[in-house]
């Protein structure tokens, strides 16, 4: 299964909406998302994550 993935301070996170990943953390700053921010989110798979947070808020929601 592929996940929307972004890579912030040296991990990756799953992005949870347009402003923030599952762990909480905003992914980026801008009153509205640029496109240059979207180029930066991967579908990928969910193994790749290596944001611990992230990673536990998945497992923990199902
Ligand atoms: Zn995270």
């Amino acid at each position: 299964m592929l996940y929307p993935l972004i890579e912030k301070k040296k991990k990756v996170h799953i992005v949870k909406d347009l402003n923030s990943c599952a762990c909480g953390l905003k992914y980026h700053s801008d009153l509205v998302i640029k496109r240059k921010t979207l180029k930066q989110i991967k579908f990928v798979e969910v193994g790749k994550v290596t944001c611990k947070k992230c990673a536990s808020k998945l497992f923990s929601d199902e």
